[in-house]
């Protein structure tokens, strides 16, 4: 992309309503703008990151042998009403209706529509077991919408949905989507530490929200360091092995949310372990047994001839609000510090000189080498612009090219993370970022 042409209305000022550092970042890199209270639109900048961490999210469903399918946002309120939920969701429901009276809803999550579209296909425990995920738009009509993408009202979720012969084989799906989830954020460079949480309104007995720590954070969590620094992606996962190993790791270590926080086993960890901090909720999955499937009438046909209700798992991750828990996590006073696997660009190539021909062709021969994962500043503005531009939007490498440098075949290579700077030759520049 070149920032002559590019769509990315970067904000000069700091704008009054964003608390805190994401939000305010999004909105000067010109990342998103709100259409109206916790509604957002995607800018080129942030929709391609919010892509990217979508192919994160995706890949590793994959991986664990979750299948992507795409259900609508619309849901009719009769299949709410067959669980027992259109009453007791309350105004967080964004509630319509449809010409014919009908009564509609914009979906806050998607159990009862998953648990009827299976309930048309499975009719042998040989169509089990499945997961099926989609990554698609919520509406929850927050109370409060506030940090921007956060907690916003429409937001990106994807929401994975298992089905099983029992229990034994519904926790087997439940573990595959834990180690699923720390392989998840681990690529995005974030620590997401599962914790023991309520179920809260999706019901059922077991529960772990995943959570980032962060000042912002609008939990109170309690945890063990060891879990901070185990390096989860460094051995492979065989998702048909027994991943009780993993999963029994993290579990058998303190980690609750304050709701679920428990004074005694907390005592029991040495106090140079204890981490007590602010968390960003990242995901939550659940296992809820039988609540969805015997309330619509899910079973199949078993083993024995007798039929059999499914056992069920939800597993939630914020999308969009992962965006923004990446900021929190990654910037500093000059702006955002993308990680490389979710930076909207790779590279921003700086042409400090437009006009001279010498710069003007070693700038382009560099966005070539790059694209398509680089920007080109090649607008006719002072050094210093293009300098903060580039440190605000956070790529994580800059080629920085100016008439000596090009006169001389150099360029020099700044690391965002790190602020290193270094001269190198055309050539060892291209090989040092790719
Ligand atoms: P919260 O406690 O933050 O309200 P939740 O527990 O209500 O979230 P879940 O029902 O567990 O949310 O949904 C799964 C995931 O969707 C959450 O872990 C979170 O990452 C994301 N999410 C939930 N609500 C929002 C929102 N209003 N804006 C952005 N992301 C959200
Ligand atoms: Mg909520
Ligand atoms: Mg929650
Ligand atoms: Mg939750």
């Amino acid at each position: 992309m070149r920032l002559s042409r590019a769509f990315l209305p970067t904000l000069k000022e700091t704008p009054a309503e964003a608390q805190i550092a994401s939000h305010r970042l999004m909105l000067r890199a010109g990342m998103v703008r709100q259409t109206s209270a916790g509604i957002y639109a995607w800018l080129p900048l942030g929709w391609r990151v919010l892509q990217k961490v979508e192919q994160i999210v995706r890949e590793e469903q994959d991986a664990a042998g979750a299948q992507e399918i795409l259900m609508p946002t619309i849901q009719t309120a009769d299949l709410w009403r067959q669980s027992g939920r259109y009453d007791a969701y309350g105004p967080e429901m964004l509630r319509l209706k449809d010409r014919h009276e009908r009564e509609m809803l914009f979906g806050p999550t998607n159990e009862e529509m998953v648990t009827d579209l299976f309930k048309g296909y499975a009719k042998s425990y040989r169509d089990l077991p499945r997961n099926l995920y989609h990554i698609q738009w919520k509406f929850r009509d927050e109370v409060r919408p506030r940090f921007g993408v956060m907690r916003g009202r429409e937001f990106l979720m994807k929401d994975a949905y298992s089905f099983d012969l029992d229990c034994t084989g519904a926790q087997k799906s439940y573990r595959q989507m834990f180690v699923a989830y720390l392989r998840t954020f681990a690529r995005m460079g974030l620590k997401a530490i599962p914790m023991q949480a309520d179920t809260g309104p999706i019901g059922g007995n077991l529960s772990h929200e995943f959570i980032i720590l962060a000042e912002t954070g609008e939990s109170q969590v309690y945890l063990h360091k060891d879990l901070l620094e185990f390096d989860v992606l460094s051995r492979p996962v065989d998702y048909d092995g027994d991943l009780s190993p993993i999963v029994d790791f993290w579990t058998s270590r303190y980690a609750a949310t304050d709701e679920k926080h428990d004074e005694a086993a907390w005592a029991q960890v040495p106090g140079e372990s204890q981490v007590s901090a602010r968390g960003i909720e990242v995901g939550h999955i659940f296992y809820f047994g039988t609540k969805y499937s015997a309330a619509m009438g899910l079973s199949v046909n078993g083993p024995e001839g007798k039929p059999v209700v499914p056992e069920m798992g939800s597993y939630g991750i914020g999308v969009s609000r992962l965006v923004g828990a990446i900021i929190e996590a990654n910037h500093d006073e000059a702006g955002i510090r993308w990680p490389d696997a979710v930076a909207p660009f790779k590279v921003a190539v700086l042409n400090l000189k437009k006009g001279d021909s010498a710069t003007d062709a070693l700038s382009e021969r560099l966005y070539a080498a790059f694209a398509p994962d680089a920007i080109y500043d090649d607008r006719e503005d002072r050094a210093g612009v293009k300098f903060a531009d580039a440190d605000l939007m956070g790529y994580p490498w800059q080629v920085v090219i100016g008439p000596r440098g090009a006169a001389a075949g150099k360029v020099e290579l700044k690391r965002r993370a790190t602020g290193e700077r270094e001269e190198l030759s055309v050539e060892d520049a291209i090989t040092r970022i790719k």
